[in-house]
């Protein structure tokens, strides 16, 4: 239950408003955890809460708001849904055995099908007079029954869903490929402004936890003392990982020959697509004139005053590629419409989605005719060390 939400298995429930999707969620959780009523629309943002499931192991559930919202706010809550459908692993597809095939849940699951997602088809309020084309529309997909008498119809759900066989697409470990048992690794952590309190940033943690289950031996140090105990070691580093904003002065202290690359770069290449990044960054020198850059981020962190995001990226792009660029920023994947006005996406390290959210939305960038990097990237362009700090990866 402790697995971060970016390491678990994604399930999405969807269908249309008042479907029965909550009391699916709150059946699988066996406690209320989503509000149940019979007005539609009552979930609004998707509830989201973590379960461990037989052979799935650790997942995320999410209870969405219907595929039929409508009005201003129900468009965006509708668009929300529809993008937490996109990038999950597995979808229970709610529909009520009473009521006719609306064409928009027909469209939904026709589109979850065309993905090749695994999904599960839900039949509710099987107790109540059911439309015969319902039951034969579902018939096609072998769906669970439930009713709203007894709970049976929800152990098979679970008895369904512990019994998928998922086929994984396999995300990278942080150094995974890069250090063998026994090897001896430097981890280079600045305490600045920007690191929370009392504790370390998750790349961080995951990197020294990769390296534990790997038998490596691991120094962790700020960058002030690298130097200094460098200078001391009987034995080489197999790698020095730093944090990018300290990429000048790392490579500075050490040898040339020091195998170097910072976190943010171990995530690009185990969240994203590595290459694809580096064409991004090969395509910088070409930034026409006022191009507009968008800054992208996948959460919510608290902003510093020289946040690396807003504040830093933005002035060294202008200061060393050029001054007439206009920055935008986001957390939201913006529409394709609004994609195609950016020359070029620099997207933070993504710790906190999992790869196929990043995948998706590097391929959703790519469509658009727009570039995509991310900012360890950049900031190792920036600092003249790029070629060094991708080298241990390639
Ligand atoms: S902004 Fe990106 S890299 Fe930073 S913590 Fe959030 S998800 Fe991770």
């Amino acid at each position: 239950m402790s697995t971060a939400l970016a390491e678990s298995r994604r399930i999405v429930i969807t269908g249309l408003r008042n479907a029965g999707k909550s009391s699916v969620m709150n059946n699988l959780f066996e406690k209320n955890v989503s509000i149940v009523s019979n007005t539609p629309g009552t979930t609004t943002d998707p509830v989201t809460r973590k379960i461990e499931l037989g052979n799935l192991g650790p997942c995320a559930v999410s209870d969405t708001a219907g595929v039929d919202e409508f009005g201003e706010l129900g468009e965006m809550r509708r668009v929300k849904s529809l993008e937490r459908l996109k990038t999950c692993d597995i979808v229970i597809f709610v529909s009520r055995a009473d009521r006719d095939i609306d064409p928009e849940e027909r469209s939904i699951l026709n589109g979850i099908i065309s993905q090749g997602k695994p999904f599960i088809f839900v039949l509710t309020c099987t107790d109540l007079m059911a439309d015969q084309k319902k039951l034969d529309w579902a018939q096609e997909y072998n769906p669970i029954k439930v009713n709203n008498i007894d709970a049976q119809g929800f152990k098979d759900l679970r008895k369904r869903l512990d019994s998928l066989k998922i086929v994984d697409s396999h995300e990278l470990t942080p150094v995974e490929g890069l250090v063998n048992e026994g090897d001896f690794v430097i981890l280079v952590t600045p305490i600045d402004l920007a690191a929370p309190k009392g504790r370390l940033i998750m790349p961080q943690v995951e990197t020294i936890r990769d390296l534990l289950d790997r038998d490596c031996a691991t120094l962790v140090l700020k960058e002030r003392e690298l130097k200094q105990f460098y200078d001391k070691l009987a034995i080489k580093p197999k790698l020095v990982i730093t944090d990018s904003q300290a990429f000048a002065q790392v490579a500075a202290d050490i040898p040339e020959d020091q195998p170097l690359t910072s976190f943010s770069i171990l995530f690009a290449r185990k969240k994203g697509d590595l290459n694809t990044f580096i064409e991004g960054i090969e395509a910088i020198e070409s930034t026409p004139k006022n191009a507009k850059i968008l800054v992208m981020e996948s959460c919510a962190h608290h902003r510093q005053a020289d946040d690396i995001g807003t504040v830093k990226i933005p002035r060294l792009f202008k200061q060393l590629v050029r001054q007439d660029v206009e920055f935008d920023f986001t957390r939201k994947m913006p529409s394709d419409d609004e994609l195609k006005e950016y020359y070029m996406v620099i997207h933070c390290g993504g710790c906190m989605i999992t790869s196929n959210s990043m995948i998706d939305r590097m391929d959703i960038v790519k469509r658009n005719g727009t570039y995509i990097t991310n900012y360890g990237l950049f900031l190792g362009w920036v600092n003249g060390v790029l070629p060094r700090a991708i080298k241990p990866l390639l």
